[in-house]
């Protein structure tokens, strides 16, 4: 035990767009660590996406907003959409500690595939350093899926790093955005506002008309 007063869920992603497997390692993350709240925190511009397509950073945003807004430990942080630039997560983890003080124990919460490289990622060191990092993965994963030199970082920082079990991250984005552009259904993959906003903002090269209540079949 630390002896800090607060314990803070950071959830990084790119949320393009944000579904219910994100929803459900957030929940799972808050009971499982013990937080006090979970900050949804979108990518401005993801350091290894330079050159892919992602959505437009309000519409993340807005996204991440619609499907957090029931759930009261839930929080939406516009900190790297408004602070410009590639969105490293060494100088988020920085912010916050300054914010918030040495009292606030951060655990930053994201995909375990999105640390496979994670000993190349910008100051590594120094995140482990600032927040516990919590490894969300998919049912089947398992620590020899990652390359040797992300085994042998998280072994040298094991007490840090934790991996969570998330049935329901056997959704993607990937898929969602896919499902959208073939015209299929992603009722029941992502929360319904989200849903409707995908289809009233045409997001993702929708094949599907909206339907009579602006949602898929
Ligand atoms: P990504 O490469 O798009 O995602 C890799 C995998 O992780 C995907 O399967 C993704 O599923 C999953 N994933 C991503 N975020 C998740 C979350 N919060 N909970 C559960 N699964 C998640 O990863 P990304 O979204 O761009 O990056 C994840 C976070 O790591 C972001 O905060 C990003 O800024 C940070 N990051 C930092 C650095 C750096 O500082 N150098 C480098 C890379 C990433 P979905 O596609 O379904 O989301």
């Amino acid at each position: 035990m630390t002896g800090k007063s607060k314990r803070l869920g950071i959830m990084g992603g790119t949320f393009d767009p944000i579904h219910y497997g994100h929803l459900v390692t957030a929940e799972g993350a808050r009971y499982t660590f013990g937080l006090d709240q979970v900050l949804f925190l979108p990518s401005g511009r993801p350091p290894h996406k330079r050159d892919a397509q992602v959505s437009d950073a309000e519409h993340r945003y807005m996204m991440t907003v619609l499907a957090t807004l029931t759930n009261p430990y839930f929080e939406v942080s516009r900190l790297e959409i408004d602070r410009g630039g590639i969105s490293y997560t060494i100088d988020t983890l920085r912010a916050l500690r300054e914010q918030l003080g040495p009292e606030t124990e951060l655990f930053f919460i994201t995909g375990a595939d999105a640390i496979f490289d994670i000993a190349s990622w910008k100051d590594s060191d120094e995140c482990l350093a600032l927040a516990h990092f919590v490894a969300a993965t998919r049912p089947g994963f398992s620590l020899e899926d990652l390359p040797e030199s992300t085994r042998q970082w998280v072994a040298r920082h094991q007490e840090r790093f934790h991996m969570l079990q998330v049935p329901a991250m056997a959704i993607s984005s990937t898929e969602i955005r896919q499902r959208v552009r073939e015209g299929c259904s992603i009722r029941y993959l992502v929360p319904e506002p989200v849903e409707h906003y995908i289809r009233r903002q045409r997001l993702y090269n929708q094949a599907l008309p909206p339907s009579r209540s602006g949602a898929a079949n």
